[in-house]
């Protein structure tokens, strides 16, 4: 495992640091979509797109450009580089790695709406992300049948005016921010209109690689929810966390969002102590609080991914020695059927 700090990291990638406008739509339209422009943008040398064109005929590539400035140019093991970009192994079938590891699909009530805990469900808000990590258990996820259409929106709505036990709702996808300012907000303006909903939750990756996407147009209609906000970044590696990144924690903050972060363990992107512990500092550097360290969900094309469980458990133990326990996330597996993840350790 190669790690820098940040200064370092831009440094390093200054020459191919972004000059794509700040609006965050152009941003996500210009993502880098082709692995071919992927490699030659990294300067990867020509072993590695054979791979990479496998990988991205299962599963797209999609890098935006505010997140291949953190990459280190000419290095294949570098942290960041290695959640984006297509290997040949993902072509590979390896037993119990499915399409639906958690099967979502048998807790669907509605299109677009996955109801497993008691207390709270997950609305799929839309089926776009900004940038396409190789290791997503939703890689295989039928979006094009779960995005809910208005109809359906106000039929999630009166599921949840039947069930008042229901007081959180999580807007999931895809990333959720990808959708825009205008469907967002109605649909915030609905869910916290329910006296049964308490809190409204955002499971997101953008303000991580687009820091952009935090706006005024999008704080315009997140600050004045009457609901508690909370926010769930989905952070692997410290060198994630670049100075825009920080600017964008503190305007949510500045909004009255609690900030949260779910990481997922990865072989080869923050498999050690330092990694984890370097993350958890950066955070709190950000003011998020680290929450959830998941194992991977064994989806079919991230076995490479893949770390034991009992690896994991030994990490974390160690990890405790470095940390204050506030900064210590929670190491968790999803089990399908169970009534909450389940702690490993
Ligand atoms: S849903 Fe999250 S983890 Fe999956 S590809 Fe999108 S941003 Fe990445």
């Amino acid at each position: 495992m190669i790690t820098r700090s940040y200064p370092q990291v831009q440094a390093i990638a200054s020459d191919i640091s972004t000059t794509a406008p700040r609006d965050w739509k152009v941003q996500l339209a210009g993502a880098i979509r082709d692995p071919r422009e992927l490699c030659q943008q990294l300067g990867l040398d020509d072993a590695w797109l054979e791979g990479a064109e496998a990988g991205h005929a299962l599963f797209k590539v999609r890098v935006p450009h505010a997140y291949l400035s953190r990459i280190e140019r000419g290095n294949p093991a570098d942290p960041l580089l290695r959640q984006v970009l297509p290997i040949s192994s993902e072509t590979d079938s390896v037993a119990g790695f499915v399409s639906d590891p958690l099967e979502e699909a048998e807790h669907q009530p509605l299109p677009g709406l996955i109801h497993k805990y008691a207390n709270r469900v997950l609305l799929i808000t839309s089926g776009a992300c900004a940038i396409n990590c190789r290791y997503c258990f939703r890689r295989h996820y039928p979006y094009a049948d779960n995005t809910p259409s208005r109809q359906a929106l106000d039929n999630i709505l009166h599921y949840l005016r039947e069930r008042p036990h229901i007081n959180e709702v999580i807007l999931s996808g895809g990333d959720p921010l990808a959708s825009s300012d205008k469907r967002l907000g109605q649909m915030a303006e609905q869910l916290s209109a329910l006296e049964s909903i308490k809190r409204l939750r955002i499971h997101t990756r953008l303000p991580v690689v687009i820091p952009d996407r935090i706006d005024s147009q999008l704080l315009g209609w997140l600050a004045p929810l009457p609901i508690h906000k909370v926010v769930v970044l989905h952070i692997n590696h410290a060198q994630e966390i670049d100075d825009n990144v920080v600017a964008a924690c503190q305007r949510l903050r500045e909004a009255g969002v609690i900030l949260l972060n779910q990481s997922v363990l990865l072989r080869g992107v923050n498999d050690s102590v330092a990694a984890l512990a370097q993350l958890s500092e950066r955070l709190m550097d950000a003011q998020v609080l680290p929450y959830y360290l998941h194992v991977l969900d064994p989806v079919a094309g991230a076995a490479h991914f893949d770390i034991s469980d009992r690896e994991a458990i030994k990490l974390v133990e160690e990890l405790r020695q470095h940390l204050a326990g506030f900064l210590m996330p929670r190491l968790v597996r999803e089990i399908p059927g169970e009534v909450s993840k389940t702690p490993l350790y």
